[in-house]
């Protein structure tokens, strides 16, 4: 259920950022508990980077904060401030889309599982969230 993939799109408040995104209706979102997660509030979930499209001019509204390892890029959007997306640390070869992100319509299901981005490293391997980047690891639902 829910494993075929169809084209979201989405993007930021003011709709200067916008891209398309190929995923399944139905998807594990995951809400961090890092110290930049947890201020931003962000829920998102993980696809391989090239199911992701930036459209049209998007690129130039966007700005990038780096913190820590400098692994993820908090990207956001240079006039509203909404991280429609970004790359997240756990997956350097995929995206992180945030789900409320999503133009409504689209996504069926969202499942919310927490990762423990306090304690990153264990986290980063019980949750099995590297794979969700990976374009031959889908899971069956
Ligand atoms: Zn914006």
């Amino acid at each position: 259920m829910g494993s075929k993939l169809l084209l979201h799109s989405g993007g930021c408040h003011c709709r200067r950022v916008r891209w398309e995104v190929k995923a399944p209706t139905s998807v594990v979102a995951w809400k961090c508990n890092c110290s930049d997660c947890s201020m931003r509030g962000n829920i998102d979930f993980v696809v391989p980077s090239e199911r992701f499209k930036l459209l049209g001019d998007s690129d130039q509204y966007l700005t990038t904060y780096t913190f820590g390892t400098h692994t993820a890029k908090h990207t956001f959007c240079k006039v509203c401030g909404i991280t429609s997306f970004f790359i997240p640390r756990s997956n350097p070869d995929g995206i992180a889309i945030t789900y409320r992100c999503v133009d409504p319509g689209t996504l069926a299901h969202v499942e919310i599982k927490q990762y423990d981005g306090k304690n990153w490293e264990g986290s980063y391997h019980l949750s099995g969230i590297s794979s969700d980047s990976k374009v031959n690891a889908e899971k069956a639902n």
